[in-house]
């Protein structure tokens, strides 16, 4: 069982990265092959500064090794070392149909958001994030829940593909975790905690200081009521119900139990304890993975050369049933 996922090197994850993929990364790796990749070419689809990049992507790598991936048990490499994903993303393009590309709600969403250029990468953003994963042929794609869409086109891309040109693809099934598939930002608790549209106060990161941390549990944003309890009309205390539950690994239903009559203030500060305590090894682990650049970038150029075994493999055949290039010599 192959399992694909992708995070964009942003530098600090937050909270809702960790509880919605990265938890579900570390425990892929003891159920089947997992790849897992820094999308540096998903990252400039919006507007940022190249030596940034290059930062965040150190950044964002020490987060998931210090999170428990393990190069010995995973294949973790950087998107933009593997030249077959931009390859593949234009071959998947002729069966990707334009139409469903403008039904994308995170395409809608950044776009609304941008200032000034709206690029066609972020419009194209899903197909190259089809070929990521139909490269491998994985069959499970852990994400959170905003990517749900996504793999929903992934999977009409490469049955389309299957179809019109020959069973090269793997159709991936999605992966999402029961609980934590969408947190909310603290701020702003009808939209998901995010990296690069939410709210700076409204946003824990996996590697902040314990002090930042509970100051911003302590300001998060609840309602006018008192009940430690789940509603529709209660968006920022069910986050923080599901928050805790996650970092518990308990149900929502045993933390509104077990905070029956506590009142927000005291809920709240159990909330943040909770993340603190839960994050802190993986801080301390990241303050000591961090500063060995060429350790990172090691890791990340071993990764990248057995990725790309897999996936030139992939384009082999792709290639082939399209027609594209020389009839392949058989050996
Ligand atoms: P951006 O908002 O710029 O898209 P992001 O915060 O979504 O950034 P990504 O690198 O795009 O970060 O996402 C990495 C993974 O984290 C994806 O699997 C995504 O589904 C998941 N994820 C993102 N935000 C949340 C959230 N609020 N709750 C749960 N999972 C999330
Ligand atoms: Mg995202």
């Amino acid at each position: 069982m192959r399992i694909f996922s992708g995070i964009q090197p942003t530098g600090r994850k937050h909270l809702g990265n960790y509880i919605g993929a990265i938890v579900q990364w570390v425990a892929g790796q003891d159920r089947g092959d997992a790849l897992y990749c820094l999308v540096d070419l998903h990252a400039i689809t919006v507007p940022y500064e190249p030596p940034a990049l290059r930062e965040a992507v150190y950044d964002t790598a020490a987060t998931l090794l210090a999170a428990g991936l393990d190069p010995d048990r995973c294949i973790f490499f950087r998107q933009g070392d593997v030249h077959e994903h931009a390859e593949l993303c234009w071959l998947l393009s002729s069966v990707t149909a334009y139409g469903d590309l403008t039904r994308m709600t995170q395409f809608k969403d950044k776009a609304g958001s941008q200032r000034e250029l709206v690029s066609a990468g972020l419009f194209f953003y899903p197909v190259l994030q089809a070929a990521d994963v139909l490269a491998y042929r994985a069959h499970e794609v852990p994400v959170g829940e905003d990517q749900r869409q996504h793999v929903e086109l992934m999977r009409d891309v490469a049955e389309r593909f299957n179809t019109r040109f020959g069973e090269a693809l793997v159709v991936p099934e999605v992966r999402v975790p029961e609980i934590g598939a969408r947190i909310m930002d603290l701020q702003f608790p009808d939209r998901k905690m995010s990296t690069t549209g939410g709210s700076p106060q409204g946003t824990v990161y996996v590697t902040e200081e314990p002090d930042a941390i509970v100051k911003k549990f302590r300001s998060a944003v609840t309602d006018s009521g008192t009940e430690v309890v789940r509603a529709p009309d209660k968006a920022g205390i069910s986050n923080l119900i599901d928050i805790l539950a996650a970092v518990r690994g308990s149900s929502p239903e045993e933390v509104e139990a077990s905070f029956n009559g506590s009142g927000y203030g005291a809920f709240k500060h159990a909330v943040a304890d909770a993340v603190v305590e839960y994050l802190a090894p993986v801080r301390e682990r990241y303050l000591q993975l961090r500063p060995d650049e060429s350790e990172l970038e090691r890791i990340l150029m071993a990764g990248a050369e057995k990725a790309r075994a897999i996936a030139s493999d992939t384009m082999v055949d792709v290639r082939e049933a399209m027609g594209v290039g020389p009839v392949r010599r058989r050996q």
